[in-house]
């Protein structure tokens, strides 16, 4: 996997102070996205094992407490970003106790393979579905047009 930013703290993409990763890679293409940068797999940096091991460390930080881990992009849930994104989730829940996990994709909830499903089963929040200029609404919160859809999932 590839990824465009990492922010160790931040308090914009989800609630409380978080940490938030961007990945490479979309396939949505959907008009009027504000991160377009981030549609090509092969865009930004790779994603490695130490970056991962960095944000477990930030997320078990007492300095700066965080409330989880958000995942954004590009598409986390991107068939080819699924391999690294689990082991990544799978990691916060095992040893990052009490954090919670948010994830935005453009898929729909209800039509995920089996694959993405089994990152989506470990995590708190998701948020789905395409952006779509026509129902954008600056006043809805974490998300970007109205048929997006928030969904706690535990
Ligand atoms: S799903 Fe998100 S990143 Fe992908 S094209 Fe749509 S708005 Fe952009």
């Amino acid at each position: 996997m590839r990824c465009h930013q990492y922010y160790p703290v931040d308090i914009v993409n989800g609630p409380g102070t978080r940490c938030t990763l961007f990945v490479s890679g979309c396939v949505h293409e959907c008009p009027g996205c504000y991160n377009k940068s981030t549609w090509r797999l092969n865009s930004g940096t790779a994603f490695t094992q130490e970056m991962e091991d960095r944000i477990i460390n930030d997320l078990n930080d007492t300095r700066i407490r965080r409330q989880g881990l958000s995942l954004s992009g590009g598409d986390p849930l991107h068939p080819q970003n699924i391999a690294d994104v689990l082991k990544l989730v799978q990691r916060v829940r095992a040893e990052c106790p009490g954090k919670d996990i948010w994830l935005w994709t453009g898929y729909k909830l209800g039509e995920l393979t089996a694959a993405q499903r089994e990152v989506v089963d470990l995590i708190n929040v998701l948020i789905d579905g395409k952006f779509v200029q026509d129902l954008k609404d600056p006043a809805l919160i974490w998300r970007g047009s109205s048929n997006q859809v928030v969904h706690h999932l535990r």
